[in-house]
């Protein structure tokens, strides 16, 4: 059995139907280009075949991607040379691609056979890169389907001729968005977008493919045509020099300069541009085994796309029965409620919304029906979503509603005493089995399930602001918490179709343990007279979507300021940061609360616009005249949370390391870049950074002492992937 298999009827229309053995949906493999190679060959050495179509054996989808073992054995493939391994493979997959766009033409272009490829369904990465080599893209009108390439999002950019053949059939700028952002399309918008040519009834696909084939088009495209010019102009036209200057501006203002393959991406379009077609294709297989070779991108698609996945699918989930959820009850219908009743509706629960008053519960509810206007008004949802959704919410004060709910999760006011409260009067209202949920931030999984004659059934599922956005959800185990409650949150985030983590209960968990130095380090910094400006944009330029004064803006400082008495009331003696609370408390007592209240580190206008940094924080922090060097403030900034994440695994609240690089670029958006706290640490390497540690402790105190993992890694010279993954993580 192979992957690709081809049937030649008797109108002369060969067709290749690519069904990848063993997979629900097509992957390419490396095993399975020569066989697509072998079968080009036949067809068009057979007078008898006038054309061909490539479409798939699978139901309603055309292909998912690239197996990424391809990458791997490229690099295998010329022994100790792996960036030689990965420029001829590709060049290889560029010559069957070619062989295809060009159909058997001779140099006059002339003669030749016309392929089109039909998709049935979703076409993504080299799953969309074979079609755009064909002649003619024709796609089965399903609304589901996605068609893109979306390399970008795992630390790649399409690298088999996607980015020269984008380029040169929309231009630059138009192309910008599906290379530089991996926007996906459905087939109607992909028609319009120009990226598919038909779109047509499920059951016509193939129909219409032969009909077109049939017809003797001409199957010459424009960039092997005398005097082809790139649409929106190539670099040195004034139109292209503006798009390419434009362009160039908007990558490094979104990315900072931090992302290895949007920067590549936009050299190998830029550089593609000013050469013949065969020659761009040399310079997109350079820059594309450049950003292969570069660790970011290994780590990138590890955390990205396989671990994400194996998180996803249940890589920690005991083993217990299916716990589907089927009605969940959410205590508390403020900011977090709300969201959680709708991202729950939205994926088919019944949901009962409870809070004090009615007209509180139905403000939470009316959230999701803001929601569903906003995707009405965006094309992205209908009236009759709207109306089903909103008739799965029961918003209401009785307790009674909740009876026959299987997951309950609380999300009321941060206070021991009313979670409490809550919990035992929701006891009384469901049954045995019932889980019981917090949402808790700050407070211990361990003491709240006190509250529960159940221990076992209470577990923590945090969940970050805004829910229906944030795409990573925190499972934390108390002491008691048993095997069924962990599987029933699993369960749960799986169906709200979000990224899980499971973490044992300390304080903080994890997430926020490593955000909070993350903020303080930076509040620190303006403490000593660093430029705010710096500390923000230090951390920009690491990848981080805001800097630390921002984030703190945004989160409000009045809940640092919260957080810090309970840590510090908690704590005692050994509370470690009175720095930071001089500047956190003043702020506070200025009225300075962030964005919420207006006024914060930065200034806001009428509208809430934010507007530059406050002046009257230079007038109590006066700038130092000597001020760091931004490796300084990076290093620092990066220390402060990689460290906190060594920790969590050294004390046991973190089990996986998977987890730990996952839940830090989801949760607060860390360095993605990187792969991750443990992924940076194997990058700069372990002996590095407990050197950088010993240095930053002897200047900025014991915060950044060496953990005695690292230092013990540090010696033996080992990964933190090499170390972990033959334990539990999959590399
Ligand atoms: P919020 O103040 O917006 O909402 C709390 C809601 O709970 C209010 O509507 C209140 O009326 C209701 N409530 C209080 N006591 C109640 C009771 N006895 N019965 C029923 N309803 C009651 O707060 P929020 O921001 O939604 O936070 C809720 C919880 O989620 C807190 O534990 C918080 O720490 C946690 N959390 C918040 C965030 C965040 O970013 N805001 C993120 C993660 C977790």
């Amino acid at each position: 059995m192979t992957d690709f298999t081809m049937e030649k009827g008797a109108d002369g229309v060969a067709i290749i139907t690519w069904d990848t053995v063993g997979k629900s949906m097509n992957v390419m493999s490396m095993e399975a280009w020569p066989v697509l190679d072998g079968l080009i060959d036949d067809a068009l050495a057979d007078e008898a075949v006038r054309g061909i179509i490539i479409t798939s054996g699978k139901e309603g989808t055309f292909a998912g991607g690239m197996d990424l073992n391809v990458i791997a054995k490229m690099k295998e493939s010329a022994g100790d040379n792996p960036a030689k391994g990965l420029m001829d493979g590709l060049m290889q997959t560029h010559g069957i691609l070619r062989k295809i766009e060009r159909g058997g033409m001779d140099d006059k272009n002339k003669g030749g056979k016309p392929i089109a490829c039909c998709l049935p369904g979703t076409a993504l990465g080299i799953g969309f890169e074979i079609p755009l080599a064909c002649h003619r893209i024709f796609a089965a009108d399903n609304p589901k389907s996605k068609i893109g390439l979306p390399e970008i999002m795992i630390g790649i950019f399409p690298g088999m001729g996607g980015t020269t053949r984008l380029a040169r059939m929309m231009g630059a700028m138009a192309a910008s968005p599906f290379l530089l952002e991996g926007k996906l399309s459905d087939p109607k918008k992909a028609k319009q977008a120009g990226l598919v040519h038909e779109v047509t009834a499920p059951d016509d696909l193939i129909d219409k493919a032969r009909e077109w084939v049939l017809s003797e088009p001409s199957i010459v495209k424009p960039w092997d045509e005398k005097g082809y010019k790139m649409p929106g102009g190539e670099p040195f036209h004034p139109a292209g020099f503006m798009t390419f200057v434009g362009a160039s501006a908007m990558v490094n203002g979104k990315t900072q300069g931090a992302f290895p393959a949007a920067k590549a991406l936009l050299s190998a379009v830029y550089e593609g541009a000013l050469v013949p077609f065969d020659t761009a294709l040399k310079i997109e297989a350079r820059w594309f085994t450049n950003v292969l070779m570069n660790p970011s991108s290994s780590a990138m698609i590890r955390s990205l796309f396989i671990n994400k996945e194996a998180l996803e699918k249940g890589a920690n989930r005991p083993d217990a029965p299916d716990q589907t959820v089927k009605k969940v009850g959410v205590m508390g219908a403020g900011m977090m409620g709300a969201g959680i009743a709708l991202v729950s509706a939205m994926a088919g629960m019944e949901v009962v919304l409870i809070d004090q008053k009615q007209d509180a519960a139905d403000r939470g509810k009316s959230y999701t029906a803001d929601y569903m206007d906003k995707g009405i008004k965006r094309g992205k949802a209908t009236e009759e979503k709207k109306e089903k959704t909103l008739a799965q919410i029961t918003a209401t004060t009785d307790y009674a509603a909740l009876e026959g709910c299987d997951l309950i999760i609380e999300a009321v006011f941060e206070d021991v005493g009313v979670k409490a409260e809550v919990t035992k009067d929701v006891l009384k209202h469901v049954g045995p089995d019932c889980i019981f949920a917090t949402n808790t931030s700050t407070l211990p999984i361990t003491e709240l399930a006190k509250a529960s004659d159940t221990p076992e059934n209470f577990i923590g599922i945090h969940f970050f602001s805004p829910v229906e956005k944030m795409m990573l959800v925190e499972i934390i185990k108390g002491q008691q918490t048993g095997p069924r409650a962990v599987a029933k949150a699993l369960d749960y985030v799986r169906q709200i179709r979000k990224t899980p983590i499971v973490v044992n209960d300390a304080r903080f968990f994890y997430c926020n343990r490593c955000i909070i130095p993350y903020i303080n380090e930076g509040l620190r910094m303006v403490g000593e007279g660093v430029a705010p400006a710096l500390i923000d944009n230090a951390a920009r330029q690491l990848g981080f979507p805001v800097g630390p004064l921002q984030l703190v803006d945004e989160t409000s400082i009045d809940l640092g300021a919260k957080i810090a008495r309970a840590t510090k009331a908690a704590m005692g003696d050994d509370y470690p940061d009175e720095a930071v609370d001089e500047i956190i408390f003043w702020m506070e007592g200025e009225g300075r609360l962030g964005r919420k209240s207006n006024a914060g580190f930065f200034d806001y206008d009428e509208k809430g616009k934010r507007q530059g940094y406050w002046e009257g924080l230079a007038e109590k922090y006066p700038l130092s005249e000597d001020q760091p060097d931004l490796i300084t403030v990076q290093h620092r900034l990066m220390f402060a949370q990689v460290l906190e994440a060594v920790r969590a695994l050294e004390e046991g609240v973190l089990e996986d390391i998977r987890e730990g690089d996952v839940g830090a670029i989801l949760a607060w958006g860390f360095a993605p870049w990187s792969g991750g706290p443990f992924s940076w640490l194997d990058i700069i390497g372990t002996p590095y950074a407990a050197e950088r540690c010993d240095q930053l402790t002897e200047e900025f105190g014991p915060r950044f002492a060496t953990p005695a993992l690292l230092r013990e890694m540090a010696d033996k010279g080992q990964t933190f992937y090499g170390r972990f993954s033959d334990e539990k993580s999959a590399a």
